[in-house]
């Protein structure tokens, strides 16, 4: 009896929470025609050092993530960053990232300034433990006429790294990918290359020396480059999954393989894009026609693992991240194999995350994206899991592995094994 109460209750919880998304914001807008996945033209920025005013202030965008398109000092004497999209249309995610310096110590105005947008992230100064630290925004000056940003920062002869989220360039993905292949039951693949030629990778976590039939569980993330949060989601539930010892984790490598693409979008990631690949396509609108060389080895890869008819594929998450922490279900009327996964380990997740607010919308399975693709191939279920862009990364860390815990639990059950004792 308490137990089903306290499901009422959070299941009143997470329909009344579906009610705040009515506030649409914008940031999950659709262009016209973006279902058009096509090639089309991108305006690369140059990537340069810039030198301006007295004392020099000097900025560059000379690396992996970067984004600057302009750089000068505005009437008002505030140093102006101009930051545009890769093309347009596209929706508002304005991605920047460059380092900024002095010739002498001093104190400035900086401005980040966007012509065709307006100012979403808030800024991130990386500390020397590479931590980004958000400014304060009380002392931020927002300006609601031309969606501008101007706040105090000191500046030095030293670099500082000035970013909307984490910067996460080649190195660390080579340092992250090849610690997490170092696990005993994690084998990598490069599955094919991204537009501009970057691998692109997938793990596989199963316990290879049992061979009964398995479950799949499939695992998406970072099609959208500046979701940085939804990607460390991704990375630390991969990583629980694959290192983790305790007795359910085993038990569920034991029972099932875990297909992971960590880094769908490397191209727009290291291009310090907003949304699109290096053909100017959001590549979750190409899951229908697959025109685009990630979208295509993805999922060629995935029909490949799991061509096995002892595999069943069970669920499939796509990690993203916008202002809020959303489930998008497929709707609770859409009869899945196993069903309704999504709404019931929502109720977990919200349950062992008190202080975290997520909502759940319900969607039909009409649009050409990855979870309405993993529905149509395999029956499965399947979710859109958005991470709110500014969880702190020990939230996000907590949140993924009370999630993943949550998750294979839910899966052992489903698949009839006995985990009583965990
Ligand atoms: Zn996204």
């Amino acid at each position: 009896m308490h137990k089903f109460l306290i499901l009422t209750f959070l299941s009143i919880l997470l329909v009344s929470a579906c009610k705040s998304t009515k506030e649409f914001t914008g940031f999950s807008y659709d262009p016209p025609n973006v279902t058009d996945t096509t090639d089309r033209e991108i305006n690369p920025q140059k990537n340069r050092v810039i030198g301006i005013g007295s004392p020099k202030v000097w900025i560059s965008n000379e690396f992996e993530g970067a984004r600057v398109n302009d750089f000068y000092q505005s009437p008002d004497g505030a140093f102006q960053v101009d930051i545009l999209p890769e093309n347009a249309p596209i929706n508002n995610s304005p991605w920047f990232a460059f380092k900024i310096w002095s010739e002498q110590p001093q104190t400035v105005q900086l401005r980040l300034a966007y012509p065709t947008s307006r100012n979403r992230y808030i800024p991130k100064i990386t500390d020397e433990n590479g931590t980004p630290m958000p400014i304060d925004m009380e002392e931020a000056e927002y300006d609601s006429a031309t969606g501008s940003l101007t706040f105090e920062l000191n500046l030095t002869e030293e670099a500082t790294l000035v970013s909307a989220q984490k910067v996460t360039d080649s190195d660390y993905f080579d340092n992250w990918f090849s610690q997490i292949t170092e696990a005993n039951d994690v084998r990598q693949r490069v599955i094919g290359q991204s537009k501009q030629g970057r691998d692109l990778h997938e793990f596989t976590i199963t316990n290879s020396s049992l061979n009964h039939p398995k479950g799949v569980l499939i695992i998406l993330s970072r099609q959208h480059p500046p979701e940085v949060a939804g990607y460390l989601t991704a990375e630390h539930f991969i990583k629980y999954i694959a290192t983790d010892n305790s007795e359910l984790t085993q038990l569920f490598r034991d029972h099932f393989v875990t297909l992971a693409y960590p880094l769908i979008n490397p191209d727009g990631v290291m291009n310090g894009h907003w949304r699109h690949n290096a053909a100017g396509v959001d590549l979750n609108r190409d899951w229908v026609n697959f025109n685009q060389p990630e979208t295509k080895a993805v999922t060629d890869a995935i029909l490949h693992a799991t061509q096995d008819s002892t595999l069943q594929v069970y669920y499939g998450i796509d990690f993203h991240s916008t202002n809020e922490n959303i489930f998008y279900p497929i709707n609770e009327e859409v009869v899945t194999r196993p069903d309704n996964v999504t709404q019931r380990w929502a109720v977990e997740v919200i349950k062992d995350n008190p202080d975290i607010l997520f909502v759940s919308e319900e969607f039909d399975t009409s649009s050409p994206i990855s979870k309405n693709w993993i529905y149509r191939t395999f029956g499965a279920d399947a979710v859109t899991f958005e991470v709110h862009d500014e969880l702190s990364h020990d939230q996000v860390e907590s949140m993924a592995v009370s999630a993943a815990k949550s998750l294979m639990q839910l899966l052992l059950r489903e698949k009839g094994v006995d985990i009583t004792e965990n």
